[in-house]
C-alpha cells in the first residue's frame, strides 16, 4: 500500500513514473501483474503521472493508412509473458477481431489499431494514473544524512502535487526536432502536427505544400498531403538522391533482440559505435519499400499523364524560410551547383525527427547525485538504473535515452516488454521495494536539501 503520512507529508510510493506513454504503460502492467501474485505485505506500491489529458501515443501522426514498424508480438507484455491477459491479441479478441486479424496474415497492424490497443491496455490499469498532471520538479529528500526518498511535483492546470518516492522510473519519451533557427508557427509545422493542423485547411484550398526530409515520417506526409488535397502540389525537399529503404531482415532484426542489449551494454565504446553504424539503417531515416515503391509509381504515373503535382527535390536544402500572413516564402537550394530557386507554400511541414527528452533536465538537485561519463552522458547501469552517489539511495530509472549504453531499442517499443521485467526485479532485488522502507524511516522525513 501506498503510504500516507500524517499532516500534509505526501503520499509514499514505492515508485513514480514520469509520463504514461507505452513505456510506462507496461511499466504499470508489468507492476500490476507482479502484485496480482504476491501478497499485499509484497505489493509494489506506484503511481504515475501524465501530462497529457487522456492517453494517446503520437497522435498527430495516426495517419489512417501508416501501419506499425514493429511485429504485433512486440506488444507492451508478449516477450515478457506471453500468457499476459495485456496482449495485442487479448485486445483483438475482445474487440471480435481476432480471426480476421489472423486471416490478414500480418505482423504489422494499422498505427491507429495499435494506438487503440495502448489505449485499452492503458485503461486497466488507470487506477495508477493521474492524466492531465504535468511533472515540474524532483526533489531529494533526506533522512539520516542520505537521501532515501524524492519528492515529485506535479502540476495540473493551477494546483500542485506532491508525492513521494522510492524509485523514479522516467519515461518522457521524444520531442519533435526543428531545424536551428525555425520555429513552428500556423504555416510552419512539425509533422508531429499533422492531423491536429491539417483539418484547419479544409477551407483554405491550399495549393502546394513542402515537406523537408527523407524518413519514415516524412514519406508518410508527403503520401498523406498528396492523396488528402488532390489539387495541390507536394514538393519534398532532402538531401539525398531519395527515400532509402528500412532494413527490416530476419539478420538485422537481431539488433533488436532482448540480448542484443546485454551484448550492446557490455560492447566496448568503438564496437558500439560500429554497430550503431551498421544498423541505423534499420530505425533512422529509412522508410518502409512498399512506401517507397507507392510513391515512385505516382510520381511516375503523374509524368506520363502530364499531371505532375508529386515533385521531388532531390540533392537539396530548404533556406530562408519566411512565414506571410497568406503563404510560406523559401528557397530551395542545389547541394551540387549551389543554385536557389523560389518557392511559395501555403505550409512547410519539417519532418526532421525527434531527440530525446532531456531526462535528467527534471531531475533539480538530484542531478547532482547522478554520474555522467567522459563525454557528459550519463552514465545508466545494465538494469536501467542511473548511476549515483551512495548517498542517493532512491533508484532512478530510464526508460529512453540511454541508446548509449543499451543500443538502438532504447526509445523504440520493440524491447520494452522485457525492459520493464528487468527494471521491476532490479527494483525488487535491490531492496528499493515494499520492504525497504520501515515506517519508523518514513516517519522521520521532513528535511529537504
Ligand atoms: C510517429 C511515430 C511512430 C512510431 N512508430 C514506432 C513503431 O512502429 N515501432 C517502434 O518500435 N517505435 C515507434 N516509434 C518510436 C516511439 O518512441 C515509441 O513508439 C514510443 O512512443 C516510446 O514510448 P515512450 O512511452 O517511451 O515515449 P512516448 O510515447 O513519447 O511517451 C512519453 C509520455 O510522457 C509524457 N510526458 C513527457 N514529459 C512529461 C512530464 N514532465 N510530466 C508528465 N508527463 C510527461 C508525454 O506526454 C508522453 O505521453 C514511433 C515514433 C513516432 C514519432
Amino acid at each position: 500500500m501506498s503510504q500516507a503520512l500524517p499532516g500534509d507529508a505526501p503520499l509514499i510510493h514505492d515508485l513514480i513514473g514520469i509520463g504514461f506513454g507505452p513505456s510506462n504503460v507496461a511499466m504499470a502492467i508489468a507492476l500490476s501483474e507482479h502484485n496480482a501474485r504476491v501478497g499485499r505485505q509484497e505489493a509494489v506500491t506506484a503511481h504515475f503521472f501524465e501530462r497529457q489529458p487522456s492517453f494517446g501515443w503520437h497522435r498527430g501522426m495516426l495517419i489512417d493508412d501508416a501501419t506499425m514498424q514493429v511485429s504485433f508480438l512486440k506488444d507492451l507484455v508478449t516477450l515478457r509473458n506471453p500468457t499476459s491477459e495485456f496482449s495485442f491479441l487479448c485486445y483483438l479478441k475482445s474487440q471480435g477481431r481476432l480471426i480476421d486479424f489472423v486471416n490478414h496474415k500480418n505482423l504489422f497492424p494499422l498505427r491507429v489499431e495499435f494506438h487503440d490497443y495502448f489505449e485499452w491496455a492503458a485503461a486497466k490499469v488507470d487506477d495508477m494514473v493521474s492524466y492531465g498532471h504535468e511533472v515540474v520538479a524532483v526533489r531529494p529528500v533526506v533522512v539520516d544524512g542520505v537521501v532515501q526518498y524524492v519528492d515529485v511535483t506535479a502540476r495540473s492546470g493551477t494546483e500542485l502535487v506532491v508525492h513521494r518516492a522510492r524509485n523514479l522510473v522516467i519515461g518522457t519519451g521524444l520531442r519533435p526536432q526543428m531545424p536551428d533557427g525555425v520555429e513552428r508557427s500556423d504555416r510552419i509545422w512539425h509533422n508531429s502536427d499533422l492531423l491536429a493542423r491539417v483539418d484547419g485547411l479544409e477551407d483554405a484550398d491550399p495549393t502546394r505544400f513542402i515537406v523537408v526530409g527523407a524518413g519514415q515520417s516524412a514519406a508518410e506526409n508527403v503520401a498523406f498531403l498528396h492523396r488528402r488535397f488532390p489539387k495541390a502540389e507536394v514538393c519534398a525537399v532532402f538531401s539525398r538522391y531519395g527515400y532509402s529503404p528500412a532494413d527490416d531482415s530476419s539478420f538485422a532484426n537481431r539488433i533488436f533482440d532482448p540480448e542484443a542489449v546485454d551484448e550492446f551494454f557490455t560492447a566496448p565504446e568503438e564496437i558500439k559505435r560500429k554497430l550503431i553504424g551498421y544498423h541505423g539503417n534499420t530505425n533512422y531515416s529509412v522508410v518502409d519499400i512498399d512506401l517507397i515503391d507507392d510513391l515512385y509509381r505516382q510520381e511516375y504515373q503523374e509524368k506520363v499523364l502530364g499531371t505532375e503535382r508529386l515533385r521531388f527535390l532531390k540533392v537539396s536544402r530548404l533556406t530562408d524560410v519566411v512565414e506571410t500572413p497568406d503563404k510560406v516564402r523559401t528557397t530551395v537550394e542545389s547541394l551540387v551547383t549551389g543554385e536557389r530557386t523560389p518557392l511559395d507554400a501555403d505550409v512547410v511541414v519539417y519532418a526532421t525527427g525527434y531527440r530525446t527528452a532531456d531526462t535528467l533536465g527534471l531531475l533539480g538537485e538530484v542531478r547532482q547525485f547522478c554520474h555522467r561519463d567522459d563525454e557528459g552522458r550519463v552514465r545508466v547501469e545494465r538494469d536501467y538504473r542511473i548511476a549515483t552517489d551512495p548517498q542517493l539511495r532512491c533508484g532512478i530509472y530510464l526508460q529512453g535515452g540511454t541508446e548509449h549504453t543499451h543500443g538502438i531499442t532504447s526509445s523504440l517499443l520493440s524491447n520494452t516488454a522485457v525492459r520493464v521485467g528487468e527494471i521491476l526485479q532490479s527494483i525488487l532485488d535491490r531492496g528499493e521495494g515494499p520492504a525497504a522502507a520501515p515506517q519508523a524511516a518514513a516517519d522521520e522525513i521532513g528535511s529537504s536539501l
